[in-house]
């Protein structure tokens, strides 16, 4: 039997009474089995191939999540599940007792040792989505229960993880991923593209009934790699540019790559939607920096029993609720607003990593701060959709992708401290501002915002995206515009 371990505690030390890993980096994300500690406790993350989850999933979350104490579930930015803050004193004995209920209950695999490689995502309008040229579901679905059911699989990375872009106007494409399946349409016949030309291995075009196998194969050449027993293993990539004559097994497949299209912005998932199923509707709701309470996801399961099919996390944090008749949106609307949810594209475009509250590197309480930011946000009224990151450190956990607007701590510093970053550019945009104490952090975001609007109402013909506005403008003059100089 796979032995339930916590992860390396770091300087968080033992202190829930929980086993220590073997050996520190044996497995580097928490998993379900695998609980990591944390300053405010203990976390577990759940795998949810795909993001989907049915309402009896949501129900056996919730119990399951307030067996262990907790109150809330946390959305992540793979659209799976993380529950923390956990102080049981026997957690490892009861998590083991309860693999076989968990795996009944869908919340985990059928063998303990390979769920944490269910690292499957997908488009939350895979099957609905207007734009699609193929539902994935059916390959999200296959690739978990050959993942689930295959022990040898152990020996991989626990990083090793599968993408699934089947067109769909809401993309996940950009979201990081070992490998990425793209559909596309030649000759009216649907493949799915796996590009690993940045690696120089070529470009490959697989029929969607062999994609599994491609995995598979793929996989394969990653085990007859690398020592199962090693404790730091190498990441897929890694191997598969090492053993570059072995990737002979996909040349049936190879072919020219091809351009695909533009990537959309994410926060169009939020709002109602109309899906490719005639007189059916998606719901993207927003959920303040990830975060779901119990009796939320509770509801969440009643209500799409009663009106939809089940609920979609994002990996922007978010949900949604699919195939909702039109006649029904009003009722389902007023009970979300009831549960406190909504379709804000402050809270839905907000990030923020859990930050000193729940990591040991972290330099700002990221987490109160980004709520301070949304309250002073709100009352500009009529918010644009933009993406904010706040990172409590360089590393960027929440948030793998560039952003509107991105907060990052200082660990140099000896008090919480921003650098604060605007549009494209190296990993977190470009360095308007340094040695931002929080409570500056607001207004300099206001006046950004309120130049960004002015500039637009100077041209009434402009539908210039805020990023593209920050991203054009010179760096001195959004220093000038963030400290309150005159648009
Ligand atoms: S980004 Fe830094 S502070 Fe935030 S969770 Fe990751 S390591 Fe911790």
């Amino acid at each position: 039997m796979i032995s339930v371990q916590v992860q390396p505690s770091g300087e968080a030390g033992d202190q829930f009474g929980l086993q220590t890993a073997p050996a520190p980096g044996s497995i580097p994300c928490p998993g379900l089995f695998y609980p990591t500690a944390a300053p405010d406790g203990a976390l577990l993350r759940l795998r949810f191939p795909g993001g989907l989850l049915n309402a009896r999933q949501c129900r056996s979350l919730a119990s399951f999540s307030e067996r262990l104490g907790a109150a809330a579930v946390d959305v992540t930015n793979r659209a799976n599940v993380q529950i923390r803050g956990l102080v049981a004193t026997d957690l490892p004995r009861r998590l083991v007792a309860s693999s076989a209920q968990l795996a009944a209950d869908q919340l985990a695999a059928p063998l303990m040792g390979v769920d944490h490689l269910r690292n499957i995502m997908a488009s939350p309008t895979a099957g609905i989505d207007p734009t699609q040229l193929l539902d994935t579901r059916p390959l999200v679905q296959a690739l978990d229960a050959y993942i689930s059911t295959e022990p040898r699989l152990v020996g991989l990375s626990p990083k090793f993880s599968v993408g699934w872009d089947g067109g769909e106007q809401v993309s996940m494409a950009q979201q990081p991923n070992d490998l990425l399946f793209r559909g596309v349409e030649i000759n009216e016949q649907i493949y799915l593209q796996l590009d690993l030309s940045e690696m120089a291995l070529g470009c490959y075009l697989i029929p969607p009934s062999a994609c599994i196998e491609a995995v598979a194969a793929i996989a394969e050449l990653y085990l007859g790699c690398v020592d199962p027993a090693l404790v730091r293993k190498p990441r897929l990539r890694q191997v598969l540019q090492a053993q570059r004559p072995l990737l002979q097994q996909l040349r049936p497949y190879q072919a020219a790559r091809i351009d695909l299209p533009a990537i959309l912005p994410t926060y169009r998932h939020l709002g109602i939607h109309p899906q490719r199923q005639s007189g059916r509707f998606y719901i993207g709701v927003a959920l303040p920096l990830g975060r779901l309470t119990l009796e939320q996801l509770r509801q969440l399961a009643n209500l799409s029993e009663t009106y939809g099919s089940g609920i979609r996390l994002t990996p922007w944090r978010n949900l949604l609720l699919p195939d909702i008749a039109e006649a029904d949106l009003p009722t389902v609307q007023q009970q979300l607003a009831d549960l406190g949810l909504s379709d804000d594209p402050i809270w839905g475009g907000l990030v923020a990593c859990s930050g000193l509250t729940g990591c040991l590197s972290a330099a700002t309480d990221t987490q109160a701060d980004a709520a301070a930011l949304a309250a002073a946000l709100a009352q500009l009224g009529q918010p644009e959709p933009l993406t904010i990151h706040f990172s409590g450190c360089p590393k960027s956990c929440a948030h793998r992708t560039s952003s509107d607007l991105a907060l990052v701590g200082d660990p140099e510093q000896s008090t919480p401290r921003y650098s604060l970053y605007a549009g494209l550019g190296e990993t977190f945009g470009r360095l308007i501002a340094a040695d931002l104490s929080p409570a500056e952090l607001p207004q300099k975001l206001t006046n950004l915002l309120v130049a960004y609007r002015q500039s637009r109402a100077a041209d009434s013909d402009s539908e210039q995206s805020f990023r593209d506005f920050v991203s054009q403008q010179p760096v001195v003059q959004l220093q000038a515009w963030s400290s309150g100089g005159i648009c």
